[in-house]
């Protein structure tokens, strides 16, 4: 069956997901479903709230982060996360997202972004090392409990 995904062995980054269909803007790319509720924080593991972490099952967990991405984030109606097109993504593109859209913070990767994007930051941070201006762009396609955060901070240094 083809899902409009496959996993491939890029040269620079190793595994990574890649388009085998195009995707419209919008659309839902990968949907998520939750394998395992973790109790810490791990390599694999997707943050879903402040200190709740998850396995996602099947290759969601195998793309790979790009400071420049064509996916974000949506909640579906499992708590789960969806990979959702934020732009025009065509066959054989690799699939992104940022880790930043799902991380507050980043514990686990290797500090040198990978990317080759002409933006890239140089460095994997979570969201509460983001610049402001990325966060502006990302809006509506990240976590939704890393703005919770972020109101909380803001409230606590005021
Ligand atoms: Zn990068």
């Amino acid at each position: 069956m083809d899902n409009g995904f496959e996993l491939r062995v890029s040269d620079r980054k190793g595994e990574g997901i890649f388009a085998t269909r195009s995707f419209k803007t919008g659309g839902i790319v990968m949907v998520g479903i939750i394998e395992k509720i973790l109790g810490e924080n791990h390599s694999h593991a997707s943050q879903i709230g402040e200190n709740e972490y998850v396995f996602h099952a099947g290759l969601i967990s195998k793309v790979n982060h790009s400071c420049n991405p064509n996916c974000g984030i949506r909640i579906n109606e499992t708590g789960a996360h969806d990979f959702e097109a934020i732009r025009e993504i065509i066959v054989n593109e690799e699939i992104t997202f940022d880790y930043a859209m799902r991380n507050y913070g980043v514990d686990y990767f290797p500090k040198q972004c990978m990317c080759g994007s002409e933006i890239c930051r140089g460095r994997i941070t979570g969201w509460k090392d983001l610049p402001d201006e990325r966060k502006k762009i990302y809006k509506g396609f990240v976590a939704p409990y890393l703005l919770e955060l972020d109101a909380r901070y803001c409230s606590e240094q005021s």
